[in-house]
């Protein structure tokens, strides 16, 4: 039976920072999103470098409060739980950074950083059951035999298996929503297939929900495939849906942009592409966003409507589009007609 509530519902959310005196500064590097995260589903959230993809899942994760909009957690708003609600949720959403080697105490062995989660939540009882778990999750995550890792230091391990560590930190505390923020970037990429298998197994096996963020839509594809997937610029949602629905049919430039810009190995499925060519190559300064759509400036369909009026995010709920003329521009069609292609 399908839950009452989503797992996650994030609605309305702006989150503004400040900073700098006197000018106090303003970025808002979250404006006015809205999206939800079911029990067990996979969504890929995918923008530049800027566009508030970072920000949205640390809001997600619990480190940062909404400035506007509110977050709910299984229905339950997010200010108003009690501390026994709040620390079973963020128990429930875990974090999995970018940068496994900066995420693992350098002093701390592989153990060590697994036992603090599992005693301070009285997972395991004392140091032997700590043990026999934390050699449990090793194996979960692929580190095999767990005895030949166990008492390693982050330094002695490689990007993958400091990856798959950081995994198993946090299965500690069984959580139902893991927030991967580019967890394969800085991972050797004749590895990144792995650790993306590992994502989509423990999905599967386990029922964990995953909001994976990236710049990569090649490996967003391979891991929410069948999910969902929302496309993030500079701090809104341009497009959002089901995955298959969205890079079936893209329908904002943006995204249309981002999709002609992958590379392709066949020559004749890269001729067959059609380039979609931006009036101007640098993102704008997330300080002074543009009026309207922000895409504007750089959007080779723009009309003065859309140098005014913010459009909305509309359409079914298998895919919304925030685009004046996402009716009128012309289709985007991936090369798979021609040649397998990432998109195939
Ligand atoms: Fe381009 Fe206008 Fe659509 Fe924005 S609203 S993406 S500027 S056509």
């Amino acid at each position: 039976m399908k839950p009452k509530h989503d797992l996650i519902t994030v609605e309305g959310v702006s989150v503004i920072f400040r900073r700098g005196w006197p000018s106090r500064e303003r970025v808002e590097a979250v404006a006015g999103v809205s999206l939800t995260i079911p029990e067990g589903g996979i969504l890929a959230l995918v923008g530049e470098t800027g566009s508030g993809k970072t920000t949205l899942g640390k809001l997600v994760a619990g480190l940062y409060r909404p400035t506007r909009g509110r977050v709910l957690f299984r229905g339950q708003e997010l200010r108003a739980m009690d501390r026994r609600a709040f620390l079973e949720y963020r128990r429930a959403v875990q974090l999995v950074h970018q940068d496994a080697f900066a995420a693992l105490n350098p002093v701390r062995t592989v153990y060590q950083s697994l036992k603090a989660p599992l005693l301070h939540h009285r997972i395991a009882r004392n140091d032997r059951e700590a043990r026999e778990q934390a050699a449990r999750l090793l194996e979960q995550v692929g580190l095999t035999p767990p005895e030949l890792f166990l008492d390693k230091y982050p330094h002695q391990l490689s990007g993958g298996q400091r990856q798959r560590v950081l995994l198993a930190r946090a299965l500690t505390v069984q959580p139902r929503l893991i927030v991967a923020d580019e967890p394969v970037s800085m991972v050797d990429v004749s590895l990144r297939l792995s650790i993306l298998q590992l994502l989509r197994e423990l999905n599967r096996r386990l029922g964990i929900a995953i909001l994976y963020i990236t710049h990569d839509l090649a490996t967003a594809r391979y891991l929410a495939e069948e999910g969902q997937v929302a496309v993030m610029y500079l701090g809104k949602i341009v497009e959002y849906g089901a995955f298959r629905e969205v890079l079936g049919d893209p329908r904002h430039p943006y995204l249309q942009a981002l999709l002609s810009a992958v590379p392709v190995p066949d020559p004749r499925a890269a001729r067959a592409i059609r380039p979609v060519a931006l009036r101007e190559i640098e993102p704008p300064d997330p300080r002074r966003p543009p009026p309207g759509c922000r895409f504007h400036p750089r959007c080779p369909y723009a009309q003065p409507i859309c140098r005014e009026t913010p459009p909305a995010l509309e359409g079914p709920a298998d895919h919304q589009v925030a685009c004046h003329f996402a009716r009128e521009i012309p289709p985007w069609r991936p090369p798979s007609a021609v040649s397998p292609s990432p998109w195939a």
